[in-house]
């Protein structure tokens, strides 16, 4: 039996791991490699193995690194099932269909350029039909339910705690010697009192841990801080006249800040007639997934609004804008609001926009609520560049820069730590989804706490289990 990462190996995207047993594959996440356009493109295009030759696929959850590019799967070739949650495969519904969106548009603006330099068009690395392909072939499953992938291979999803839906996956297989292996892949795991989910599931026993690792060489601010912290930043920048941009994702992130603003809002913690403005088409389409899916939140969400018959994701003075009008209208507002505008990481949609029309005044605040990879736009918010492009512009960054990073939806140090430490009989951890600094960090750190066999993959780098 053999695993095998091809992606997510000593970096943070394009998830992609496999397990060869009983002469059968299963791919594990399909993800987009995210980073440089011309050096993602290249390596989503080329997949290092054969689609039609895989039995299934496994998708712990639907973030674009884990989910993005199952429609070139797909496309490629791949005919089977791939297995995830109920949520997750909603989710996906929006998602790939917007990635696909955005692949399409990527596509019209390299060859509007080629055109001019008489070069041959590109096509788009997927199509909305490639999307709609790869979302006829989820299948969905249940939570703690086990799911047989062929005679000798089965999967049970647990909740990972990290997004909606998101799954961490206890695996059994029974080897060519008929031994019994279990093994724990934990996708993204999250961490404990998110606002919105139920805390990560505590795997009791299993032999092989494949762990994230993310956040291996960092500790979170505490979640309880994190909204006074908001509200004081609503309103040092409302005080000053000032606009509030939070670049956010349209998945999970957004709906976690408006439902912070809601309760900001009803306890009076924030002006009541602030204008809260949701700017990004695909986040009203996932705040309905979550509307839908209330057996996955938390007591406290269910306490506070969902038993007393009131929307979390909605207040007086909130507006979800889909048209393009609406959202170019926002650049004449006057006076104080909040902008809640994607991509996450600032590399493409309307939040360009936004940040183009209010960096340089000094009354502004943007806020970082997300990861940021990097050679992002968001990273060099986040990294206080004075100067950065937008739109091929060079813009002055004269408005505040905030950070607040307790809404992280990804375990940190500790979290890791205390995830794999409660786990009995482990012998062996593959270390995935990190890059180098923070694997080499958290390496030391299992060591410290007796772990023993310890690796971090290399893209394509073939392990016995
Ligand atoms: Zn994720």
């Amino acid at each position: 039996m053999q695993f095998v990462s091809y992606g997510a190996a000593r970096e943070v995207t394009g998830s992609k791991h496999m397990f060869v047993a009983n002469g059968k594959k299963v791919l594990f996440d399909c993800g987009s490699f995210q980073g440089r356009r011309d050096e993602a493109r290249a390596k989503n295009e080329k997949l290092p193995f054969n689609p039609s030759e895989l039995t299934a696929v496994v998708l712990s959850h639907a973030h674009i690194d884990h989910s993005g590019n199952l429609p070139t799967l797909v496309k490629q070739g791949f005919k089977g099932p791939i297995y995830c949650t109920a949520a997750t495969k909603d989710l996906c519904d929006y998602m790939l269909r917007d990635s696909a969106f955005i692949q399409e548009k990527e596509a019209q603006y390299i060859n509007e350029k080629k055109a001019k330099k008489g070069e041959p068009p590109i096509e788009p690395l997927y199509t909305e039909k490639d999307a709609d392909d790869a979302i006829k072939q989820l299948r969905e499953v249940n939570f703690n339910e086990k799911t047989e992938i062929y005679p000798g291979f089965s999967v049970t999803f647990r909740e990972a705690g990290h997004i909606l839906g998101a799954a961490l996956i206890e695996i059994e297989v029974i080897d060519e010697n008929a031994q019994l292996k279990k093994i724990v892949f934990t996708g993204d795991l999250g961490r404990k009192g998110l606002p919105l989910l139920r805390d990560p599931y505590e795997v009791p026993e299993a032999e092989i841990l494949i762990t994230e690792s993310t956040y291996g060489n960092r500790l979170h601010e505490s979640f309880v801080d994190a909204e006074s912290k908001l509200a004081e930043i609503i309103n040092k920048t409302a005080a000053k006249g000032g606009k509030l941009i939070i670049p956010a994702f349209a998945l999970e992130r957004t709906q976690e800040i408006v439902y912070s603003l809601n309760k900001l809002s009803k306890n009076g913690k924030i002006p009541q007639d602030l204008p809260v403005y949701v700017d990004s088409p695909l986040a009203v389409n996932v705040t309905e997934v979550f509307k839908k899916h209330k057996e996955f939140y938390d007591q406290e969400t269910l306490k506070e609004f969902v038993n007393d018959k009131q929307d979390p994701f909605s207040f007086a003075r909130l507006t979800y804008i889909t048209s393009v009008d609406d959202s170019k209208a926002l650049n004449n507002h006057i006076g104080p609001c909040i902008i809640i505008s994607a991509s996450g990481m600032c590399e493409f949609g309307r939040i360009l926009h936004h940040l183009r029309n209010n960096i340089e005044d000094h009354r502004n605040t943007v806020l970082i609520v997300g990861y940021m990879a990097e050679n992002t736009l968001g990273r060099k918010l986040l990294e206080k560049e004075r100067k950065v492009n937008i739109f091929g512009k060079p813009y002055e960054v004269n408005c505040t820069v905030e950070v607040i990073d307790a809404y992280s939806a990804h375990a940190d140090r500790s979290d890791l730590l205390s995830f794999a430490t409660h786990i009995k009989g482990i012998k062996k951890v593959f270390l995935v989804h990190g890059e180098e600094k923070a694997q080499m960090a958290f390496k030391d750190a299992l060591t410290q706490n007796g772990f023993k066999w310890i690796q971090i993959p290399q893209f394509g780098e073939v392990f016995e289990l």
